[in-house]
C-alpha cells in the first residue's frame, strides 16, 4: 500500500499550475525583458495544468495518459527554466529554447510508443534532472557573480536544488529498479515517494511564488535605480550622491594612513557659467540640452572610480580618489578646460560653454555636508573671482 496517492498530487500540480497561470497574470509590467519570461511561464503553466486531465481520467486510461502528459511536463519544465534565465538576463537563442524544450518532449513521446517501461522511466528521471540541475548551475554561477544576494534569486536557487537532489534520487533509484512498475512512472522507494510526490504537485506553487519573488526584487531594483539617476542627464541625482558619496567617504575613512597617501576624497563643485542667459536667449528646451552635453562632456573625463551627480539646476558634484591636492586640482581643471573646448552643438547652433568649480578634501570626521558645504564656497569664491577658473582649498596641516 503506497503512503501517499500519487495521481492526487498529480492532480495537485494540474491545479497549482492554473493558479500559478493566473498569479503570473497579475504582474504588469513594461519591463520587455520580463514580459517575455512571463510569457515563458504562461506556457509553462498551461502545459503543467495538463495534470489536471491526467486526474480525471479512469484507472484503466491512466496508463497511457501518462505517457503523453510526461513529454507536456517536460516541455513545461523545460519552458520554466528557459523563463528563469530570462528572468536573470541571461541570453538563450531562440532556436536553442524551442529547440532543447520540443526535442526533451519529442525523446519522451518517442519513449513512450517505442521503447520499454525501464527505458521510458529512466528517460524521465533523466530531463528532469537535466532540467533542475540545469537551472540550479545556472542559477548558482549567476549568483556566485553576482555582487548582492536578493531573496527571490535565493529561493530559486533552494528550490532549484531540491528538485535536482529528488530527481537524481529517482534516476539512480530507477537505473536499479526490478519491477513491478507502478502506473504513476515515479520509481522511487518507499521512503522517498511521498517527498517527491508532493514535490511534483507543488512545483507549479513554488516556481509561480519565485517568479512573484524575482520579478518584485527586479521592480524594487528598477524602482531604486530611478530614484538615484537624474532623469535629464542620466547622471546619479542628489539622493544618488548622497547614498554612493557617503559609501565612498566611509571606504576612504576605513584606509590605513599608508594605504591612503594623501588627502583621501575630493568633492568638486561645478557650476556652469551664465546658464541662465542660455535659457533667456534660446529657451528651455535648449538650456536642457546644454546640461546633457555637460554631464556627457565631464562623464568623458572623469575616470570609472569617480561618481558624477546633478546637484541642482545647472550645478555638478564631482567625488573622486585622489593621492595629493595637485592630482584633484588637475581633475577639476581638466574638466574645465574639456568644456570650455568643446561648444554644445544645439538645435540652436553651437553654444560656448564655461564651468566654474570649487574643489574640497574630505576630512576624518566630517560629514558629506560639510564638505559639500565647503566646496560650494570655494565655487562662490572661483565666481567671484571672474569664473570660468577653478579654486582648490589649501589642504589641512
Ligand atoms: P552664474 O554664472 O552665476 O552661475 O549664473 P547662472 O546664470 O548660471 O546662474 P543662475 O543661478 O542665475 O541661473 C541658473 C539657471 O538655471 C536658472 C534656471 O532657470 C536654470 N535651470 C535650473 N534647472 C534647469 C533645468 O533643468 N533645465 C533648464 N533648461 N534650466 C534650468
Ligand atoms: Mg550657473
Ligand atoms: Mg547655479
Amino acid at each position: 500500500m503506497p503512503l501517499i496517492d500519487v495521481f492526487t498530487c498529480y492532480t495537485l500540480a494540474g491545479a497549482g499550475s492554473l493558479f500559478g497561470l493566473g498569479l503570473i497574470s497579475l504582474v504588469r509590467t513594461e519591463h520587455p525583458r520580463v514580459r517575455r519570461a512571463l510569457w515563458l511561464y504562461r506556457l509553462a503553466f498551461l502545459c503543467m495544468a495538463g495534470f489536471l486531465w491526467v486526474g480525471i481520467q479512469s484507472p484503466e486510461a491512466r496508463a497511457s495518459a501518462m505517457y503523453t502528459m510526461i513529454g507536456v511536463a517536460a516541455i513545461g519544465a523545460s519552458l520554466m527554466a528557459w523563463g528563469f534565465r530570462q528572468l536573470n538576463g541571461q541570453r538563450t537563442p531562440v532556436a536553442l529554447g524551442v529547440g532543447l524544450t520540443l526535442g526533451l518532449g519529442a525523446i519522451l513521446w518517442w519513449a513512450g510508443a517505442f521503447a520499454s517501461e525501464v527505458t521510458f522511466a529512466v528517460l524521465e528521471a533523466a530531463v528532469m534532472s537535466f532540467i533542475a540541475a540545469g537551472t540550479l548551475l545556472d542559477q548558482g554561477r549567476l549568483m556566485w557573480r553576482a555582487q548582492e544576494r536578493r531573496g527571490g534569486e535565493v529561493a530559486l536557487l533552494v528550490v532549484a536544488g531540491l528538485f535536482s537532489l529528488d530527481w537524481l534520487l529517482i534516476l539512480w533509484h530507477t537505473l536499479h529498479w526490478v519491477g513491478p512498475y507502478p502506473d504513476h512512472l515515479l520509481l522511487a522507494p518507499d521512503w522517498l515517494l511521498p517527498a517527491s510526490a508532493i514535490g511534483v504537485g507543488l512545483l507549479p506553487l513554488c516556481v509561480a511564488s519565485v517568479v512573484f519573488a524575482i520579478v518584485n526584487d527586479r521592480l524594487n531594483q528598477q524602482l531604486r535605480d530611478r530614484s538615484l539617476r537624474d532623469e535629464l542627464t542620466g547622471t546619479l541625482s542628489r539622493r544618488g550622491l548622497r547614498e554612493h558619496g557617503e559609501r565612498m567617504l566611509a571606504e576612504g575613512d576605513g584606509l590605513s594612513p599608508a594605504a591612503k597617501r594623501g588627502p583621501g576624497i575630493a568633492v568638486l563643485m561645478l557650476d556652469a557659467d551664465h546658464f541662465k542667459a542660455v535659457n533667456d536667449r534660446h529657451g528651455h528646451l535648449v538650456g536642457d540640452e546644454v546640461l546633457r552635453h555637460l554631464s556627457a562632456v565631464l562623464t568623458e573625463h572623469l575616470r570609472d572610480d569617480a561618481l558624477l551627480a546633478r546637484y541642482g539646476g545647472e550645478e555638478f558634484t564631482v567625488m573622486l580618489p585622489v593621492r595629493s591636492r595637485q592630482d584633484a586640482q588637475s581633475v577639476a581643471e581638466r574638466l574645465r578646460q574639456a568644456i570650455e573646448a568643446r561648444p554644445c552643438a544645439s538645435r540652436a547652433g553651437l553654444i560656448p560653454l564655461t564651468i566654474s568649480v570649487g574643489v574640497a578634501f574630505h576630512q576624518e570626521a566630517h560629514t558629506l555636508d560639510e564638505v559639500l558645504s565647503r566646496a560650494d564656497t570655494h565655487l562662490y569664491a572661483a565666481k567671484q573671482a571672474g569664473r570660468n577658473r577653478v579654486i582648490c582649498e589649501p589642504l589641512a596641516a
